[in-house]
Formats: structure tokens, C-alpha cells, sequence
């Protein structure tokens, strides 16, 4: 989850003082205002650059119903965006938001360095040493368990080491998850020696040969049977994986060894395929294409809710039941007078939909109206959004 350090000298600083008597607000008023420019930024202006958006974006953002120039000249009057040859950028972004930019950062170049390691064979060397066995437990991991405990992952052994074959050990996720970005003496782990296995001289796999395990060397170890059973390597994986099957999604997603949690497989395509199935047929706008913002948003809602409702979440099965609610929501259906109805998007951009959805808001009309203003509140701003302009028109502009 993404967050921003706020300081408590905000409250006090002439500088919020300063916005808050330009746009004729209170204090707390402008502090609301400008967490919700910063939050904003974190997903849309990452490097804080406001340069592609306009006043009117900003003001969005900001949830400022006012004159949104009167806006923008007051955060550059106050000193909290600076004007720059190429456009707005907020001030100081990286105060704010330096962590989470620097957290980013790492996380994306361990992935493009486990993703090397894939293509230089480090992986095949690390498998040949170690088989399946986990070195930290000594148990035999499964390949094909994309996401429980006995899952077999790839952890690095200093967190912060480089993905070579000696910083790297197989691992299963449930010693991966416990050991986290620390070393095994932080955690309070031992290594276990490498099985009988020798470290293969060739050093660059031959890409015609796709783990069926033949690209492996005999092996000597005798704990375990999954040894003709090696995960598919990651060869040309891309992140967001393509058309790929949910079944194959999964092993082209290198573990995100950053946070020492693993990346969850989600059946993507055939959340969709459930969508249109289950409310497609039933009159409520068809997913044809399943964008890469839309699996980020499915991939976002999942590991969300999954804090709620456990692991289910990533199953086509759960999604089926959250979709036949949707169905036998006559508000969901359009029965709310405004000509609104549920869509794909709806559901998956909010954070809140979901929630409110199997906690029953939307089974009477009359509560549904009040969820989805509430929905609404906490839709993120800054976003082209079709469902709710017809509702902003009417309802949001009280028309
Ligand atoms: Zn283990």
C-alpha cells in the first residue's frame, strides 16, 4: 500500500496558512486538499511532474470545487507547486513521497535483475545445485504451487546482495515469507548445505529446451520425486504477461523478491470471462479487452481484499459469487432511476465497491444510493471516468 510521510509541521507552516487564507478555506480544509494532490501523485505523477494535466486535473485531484485556476495559482502562490520550464511539479516531491519512489525503484530493479538471471541461466545453475529442496527447511518444494506455502520460490540469501548463483537458493514460500528482506541471521536461519548436486558448467541454458527438465543435469538427490518437474524458465517473460493462460501467468512472474512476498497468480482472463458470463448476459456492458490498467486494477483489488476474505480471492470461483451479487443487485441492474448501471470497471477501480457490494449495500435501492455516493468519495480522482460523469452532472452538480 502506497503512503506519503506527512509532517506534523504542516498544520502550523505559513505556507499552508498562506493557501488556506488565498482560497479563503480553513486550515484543516487545505491540509485535506493537499493529501489528496499527494495521494493522487503517488499513482498518477509518480515523479511529480503535474506537466501532462491541467488546472482542471489538479483540481480534480484535489477534490476542490471551486475555480481551479484560483487553484493552482494559490498552491504556486503558497509554494507548494513550482513552476518549471516544463510545466507544474510538486514541491519537494520527494520528501513526500522519497520512500515509496525509492521502494519502487528497488523493487523494479530486482525484478529486471532476477529477470537476467533467468536468461543467463543463474536460475538453472541455482536449480542444479540445489533441486528442490528448500535450504532453509529442507523440505521438498512444490513447483506447481503458484502461491502456497510449499510453493517453491527463489530467495535471495543477503537481501540486498546481487542475483547471483551464490546469493541465490531455492526456497519454499513459507520459509521465504518468514525470512522476509533479511539475512538468514536476522531471522534467526539456517542455511542448510546444497544437496549432491554440482553447479553445471554451462552457464547459458539453450533456449529450445523449455523445462521439460532435460535441460537439467542428473540429479543425485533422492528426498524428492519433483526433479523431472522443474517450473518453466522465464525466457521473454514480460510483467504483465500478455494473452498468456491464468495457467501459465504464473510462471512467467519472477517472485517479487523485494518485498519477500511472492506475486499472486490471478486467473485475469477468466475473472473476465466470469464478468461476461455471469452480468455480460444479463445486460450489463461485456469486458471485451482486458487491458493492462484493467489487470492492474483486478491485480490491486485482489491483493486487497485478499486481507479481508484469504486467499479465495484469487479464484475465478470467488469472483462468480461477487459477480451474481452484482446480477441480483437491482441497483447494480440499473433499477437507481439515473440511468446508471454496474460495470467491470466500476467494480474493479474502487476500492471500496467490492466491500460494500458482499456486505449487502447494494441489495436495497435506497441503501445502494448512499453506497455509492460513499463509493464515490473514494473514487481516486484525476481519472477519465465514464460511470461517473453522468452522475457528477446530475447528482455531484445536484441538478
Ligand atoms: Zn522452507
Amino acid at each position: 500500500m502506497a503512503w506519503i510521510e506527512s509532517h506534523q509541521s504542516l498544520k502550523d507552516h505559513p505556507k499552508t496558512r498562506r493557501l488556506a487564507r488565498r482560497l479563503g478555506i480553513s486550515v484543516p480544509a487545505a491540509i485535506g486538499h493537499l493529501h489528496c494532490l499527494w495521494w493522487w501523485a503517488l499513482e498518477y505523477a509518480q515523479d511529480g511532474s503535474l506537466a501532462q494535466y491541467d488546472a482542471d486535473d489538479i483540481a480534480d485531484a484535489m477534490m476542490w470545487d471551486g475555480d481551479s485556476q484560483q487553484l493552482v495559482q494559490a498552491l504556486v502562490h503558497a509554494g507548494f507547486l513550482d513552476e518549471t520550464g516544463d510545466g507544474l511539479r510538486i514541491h519537494d516531491w520527494r520528501d513526500y513521497a522519497g520512500r515509496l519512489i525509492e521502494q519502487r525503484e528497488r523493487a523494479a530493479a530486482r525484478k529486471r535483475e532476477m529477470r537476467q538471471a533467468y536468461e543467463d541461466g543463474v536460475i538453472d545453475q541455482v536449480r542444479a545445485r540445489d533441486g528442490s529442496i528448500c535450504r532453509y527447511c529442507g523440505k521438498t518444494v512444490n513447483w506447481k504451487d503458484r502461491r502456497g506455502p510449499d510453493g517453491g520460490t527463489y530467495d535471495h540469501i543477503d537481501p540486498n546482495g546481487p542475483s547471483t548463483v551464490d546469493n541465490l537458493v531455492v526456497c519454499c514460500r513459507s520459509c521465504h515469507s518468514r525470512k522476509g528482506a533479511r539475512t538468514p541471521q536476522e531471522a534467526g536461519m539456517r542455511l542448510l548445505p546444497p544437496g549432491k548436486h554440482q553447479v553445471r558448467s554451462r552457464s547459458v541454458p539453450d533456449p529450445n529446451q523449455n523445462g521439460t527438465g532435460t535441460n537439467l543435469p542428473t540429479v543425485t538427490v533422492t528426498q524428492t520425486g519433483e526433479e523431472n518437474n522443474p517450473p518453466p524458465p522465464l525466457r521473454g517473460a514480460s510483467p504483465h504477461g500478455g494473452d498468456a493462460r491464468p495457467a501459465d501467468r504464473g510462471a512467467t512472474n519472477p517472485p517479487d523478491e523485494q518485498s519477500g512476498r511472492v506475486r499472486r497468480m490471478i486467473p485475469h482472463e477468466a475473472i473476465k470471462d466470469a464478468w461476461n458470463e455471469i452480468c455480460g448476459a444479463a445486460g450489463l456492458p461485456r469486458v471485451q479487452v482486458l487491458s493492462a490498467k484493467r489487470r492492474q486494477y483486478l491485480t490491486a483489488r485482489c491483493t486487497e481484499l485478499a486481507r479481508y476474505f484469504g486467499e479465495q480471492v484469487y479464484t475465478v470461483d470467488w469472483w462468480r459469487g461477487v459477480f451474481h451479487r452484482v446480477r441480483g443487485s437491482p441497483f447494480c441492474m440499473g433499477a437507481g432511476g439515473r440511468g446508471w448501471r454496474a460495470t467491470f470497471d466500476w467494480l474493479i477501480e474502487r476500492r471500496e465497491a467490492v466491500v460494500r457490494l458482499i456486505e449487502g449495500h447494494y441489495d436495497r435501492v435506497a441503501d445502494a444510493q448512499t453506497a455509492f455516493e460513499r463509493t464515490r468519495e473514494q473514487f481516486q480522482p484525476g481519472r477519465t471516468d465514464e460511470d461517473f460523469a453522468g452522475w457528477r452532472k446530475r447528482g455531484g452538480g445536484s441538478t
